[in-house]
């Protein structure tokens, strides 16, 4: 039997955000889609060695993962996301992904495809584009692309509908993390921050379980301005849950120009809430988190008068 092509797909940036599309379409082709393990000490050692110091640790640390595939796989998996309507814009650092990558590991083989609307590039068409790589059959890729993206959907509901749910919850306090999926739920950045949220009994609530349409409508009431899609959909989650939560923790990667803009923006229009912001850089140790947190949900505790128990 032919061995399954082997498609390496990094466990960072935009892949916590589309990762059930992502594989999803990988295996209606046929091939096999290998998800680099969570980030590690040697995977961010590794990113940091192949990355520019200027970099932001979460381009650092997809580097790395990229690094763990590469001699993995067939393909590494990179896409070019830019632009997901007229008037949005992702960070410079993610539409020049596949050019970062070729150009650091030379002769790497990449599948991507390039999300831009702006330039009337759709991502049905290159999908299809992408899909004829690793199967001949037009309607074999048609059906991949239509299966994955419907799971996708499903899965963004599920995860708004848990979602909604957790907020109805009266017992516990309730804090946002406002980040990128990828800090979110990265191994090193978000998972300590979500665990010890956990750990001191409050409900965490995720910026990203909301549904894209609402929170990019709800961003322009903070600013009509912004045109960072990734950064409007956080500022609109924020928009839409501050009357349900009780604190918010705006955690971002060393260094994030649009972060840096949109936090700033984001203390100074949000009244009457308690927001900590926590940066994260390579040589960020727990210890100090771990106080931060607990005096961050000390106040809001205070605030409420909840007595906390540990
Ligand atoms: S938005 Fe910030 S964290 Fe994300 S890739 Fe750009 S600089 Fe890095």
């Amino acid at each position: 039997m032919k061995a399954k092509i082997r498609v390496g797909i990094p466990r960072g940036l935009l892949y916590y955000k589309h990762k059930v599309l992502w594989t999803n379409f990988i295996k209606e082709l046929g091939a096999d889609p290998i998800i680099s393990p969570e980030t590690n000490k040697e995977i961010l050692n590794n990113g940091i060695k192949h990355s520019i110091d200027e970099g932001c640790l979460s381009s650092k640390i997809y580097m790395g993962h990229v690094d763990w595939l590469r001699n993995r796989v067939d393909y590494v998996f990179v896409p070019r996301v830019a632009s997901y309507s007229k008037n949005d814009q992702t960070c410079v650092r993610l539409f020049a992904l596949p050019d970062i990558v070729e150009n650091t590991f030379y002769g790497i083989k990449l599948l991507k495809y390039n999300l831009d609307i702006q330039n009337g590039k759709t991502e049905k068409v290159e999908f299809l584009k992408l899909g004829l790589k690793l199967n001949k059959n037009i309607f074999t890729v048609i059906s991949a692309y239509k299966k994955a993206k419907i799971r996708q959907l499903e899965y963004e509901k599920g995860q708004e509908a848990r979602q909604i749910k957790l907020l109805e919850n009266v017992g516990k306090l309730k804090i946002l993390i406002a980040s990128h999926s990828y800090n979110t739920y990265d191994k090193l950045i978000g998972f300590p921050v979500k665990h010890y949220l956990e750990k001191l009994n409050t409900e965490v609530i995720y910026a990203d379980r909301v549904s894209k349409n609402n929170a990019i409508k709800a961003s322009c009431k903070i600013s009509k301005s912004l045109y960072w899609s990734h950064n409007q959909e956080i500022l609109g989650a924020v928009e839409l849950y501050k009357d349900k939560i009780d604190g918010i923790i705006l955690l971002t990667t060393f260094p994030c120009g649009p972060d840096s803009l949109v936090n700033d923006l984001c203390i100074r229009k949000i009244k009457n809430i308690p927001i900590a912001y926590i940066l994260i850089d390579e040589l960020q140790g727990e210890a100090g988190m771990h106080t931060r947190l607990e005096s961050f949900v000390d106040i809001i505790s205070a605030r409420k008068g909840v007595t906390r128990c540990r």
